[in-house]
């Protein structure tokens, strides 16, 4: 995020004026995300009507545009999420976290909740009295599907099969399950981890956190700066070690990888690793080659170019290492398969599912790498449907929250459309707030790929929800 001294003064207001300013003189995203964004629907909606009509645009109407963003990536300027995610933080300094919104977040403590407290999770989802109270106080939409909380999580199975240690010898992997995997849907964990012992790793899950990607969209920059600290520390640990470091959720690659590292290459640290001449920036440049970099005068660019984001209280060098050493499973599977070492014994799976590369892992630009994974396995007719702006529109945890409900079902119609009309006998993703939005508006079984590897892996047929 693009950040200089003034920006450090200015106001939550002053920082969605210029972003709003920025996007009104590009233009590019009225018609680029006209049906993929609330937020760009909102803005220019509100701009033109400031412009044409003479409607000066509200306090409350700026605040509620931070509401909309929900840093899924899309847009062509990371500058522009950063920023909204900088001004949401910044109104959140001056009016502290809603309760219902830190509650909503924190998946551990619900899960914890839950499992202490199963009756009152029954309540909100079938009690006629208590339910739309329990919904009002936690600002969860009326006909929003809650999901159901396993009795026994991923970290409690993980411990129990003595995975919170690393054992002695063999190829070592570390697995970063985060939340989902963690809390919601452990079987993706343990497929996670039989496929691994099934090509022969010895897998561990170090201590982890939340990543801090469901903080960082609310705006509690204090507790997504800490959980991002606390597990950096422990997974550079697991690098440090040499071991091999992995991870299920496409958003907490997304944190981990992309975001985390925003500006780190501009910082003096990384300039001196590089050997950066006087006078210049170097940047990185995958597209040029590898070790490639873009030579820029620093004249020009050092009042811009600076590590001053976000997460820059953070040192730029470790945000780099983690960056590189830590992979998607389905690229470090398909990276196995490239070198030849991937087990491929698949068994025959004669189904017909549909593949769905969520906006997180499209960010990450590394292809598709389960569809091609997918792909091996005997019999299954497996298609990619969506395009790259199609996006399920839940947005996380926002399609939950009363206000963006129906918001959130509308962005995702172009792709459900997309669905139904395929009308797969099961629908395959990697990121889970997908899977909730397509239990909520579809009626196909819903897996994570690692759930279908692994099956193929043990002769399993699929099995219908
Ligand atoms: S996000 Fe970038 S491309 Fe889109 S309108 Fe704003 S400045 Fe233009
Ligand atoms: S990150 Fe996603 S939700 Fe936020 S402005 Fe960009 S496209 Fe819209």
């Amino acid at each position: 995020m693009e950040q200089s001294h003034d920006q450090k003064e200015q106001t939550p207001q002053e920082i969605l004026r210029s972003v709003m300013q920025l996007c009104a003189d590009c233009d590019t995203c009225r018609t680029m995300m006209e049906e993929d964004c609330a937020f760009f629907i909102e803005l220019y909606r509100l701009v033109d009507q400031e412009k044409e009509e003479g409607i000066p645009i509200r306090e409350s109407q700026l605040r509620y545009l931070t509401e909309l963003c929900t840093l899924c990536g899309l847009c062509p300027c990371p500058k522009v999420p950063m920023d909204v995610m900088e001004a949401k933080s910044r109104y959140i300094e001056q009016e502290g976290m809603p309760l219902a919104t830190s509650l909503l977040n924190d998946v551990p403590r619900m899960a914890r909740l839950c499992g202490t407290f199963p009756r009152l999770v029954k309540a909100m989802q079938s009690n006629a009295v208590l339910g739309p109270l329990l919904r009002k106080a936690t600002r969860i939409h009326a006909e929003r599907q809650l999901p159901s909380f396993p009795k026994q999580n991923f970290f409690q199975w993980a411990a129990r099969e003595g995975l919170a240690r690393k054992s002695e010898g063999g190829h070592q992997v570390a697995y970063f399950a985060g939340c989902t995997a963690g809390y919601l849907f452990p079987q993706i964990g343990r497929s996670v981890v039989e496929i691994l012992q099934h090509n022969g790793a010895s897998v561990y899950v170090p201590p982890q956190q939340c990543c801090g990607m469901p903080y960082l969209v609310e705006g509690d920059r204090k507790r997504t700066l800490n959980l991002a600290q606390t597990n950096m520390q422990r997974l550079l640990e697991t690098i440090r070690a040499g071991d091999d470091l992995i991870y299920s959720c496409p958003t907490c690659g997304f944190f981990l990888k992309r975001l985390l590292k925003d500006r780190a290459y501009y910082s003096d640290a990384f300039q001196q690793s590089v050997n950066a001449a006087e006078g210049e920036l170097k940047v990185p440049a995958p597209e040029k080659g590898e070790g490639q970099f873009w030579h820029l005068k620093k004249l020009m660019y050092h009042g811009i170019l600076k590590d001053d984001g976000y997460f820059s209280s953070i040192d730029p060098m470790d945000r780099i290492h983690l960056a590189d050493h830590l992979f998607d499973f389905g690229f470090y599977l398909a990276s196995l398969h490239a070198k030849g070492q991937l087990v491929t014994d698949f068994a025959p799976l004669p189904e017909r599912m549909a593949y769905f590369a969520p906006c997180h892992l499209r960010e990450q630009k590394m292809g598709r790498p389960y569809l091609d994974l997918l792909k091996l396995i005997p019999e299954l007719d497996i298609e990619a449907v969506g395009s790259d702006y199609d996006c399920c529109g839940m947005g996380g945890v926002f399609g939950f929250k009363d206000h963006f409900h129906q918001k959130s079902l509308d962005l995702g119609e172009p792709l459900m459309k997309k669905f139904r009309a395929h009308n797969p006998q099961a629908i395959i993703t990697d990121c889970m707030s997908c899977r909730l939005q397509f239990n909520h508006c579809l009626p196909y079984p819903v897996y994570h790929p690692v759930e279908v590897l692994a099956r193929a892996y043990k002769g399993e047929a699929s099995r219908q929800k």
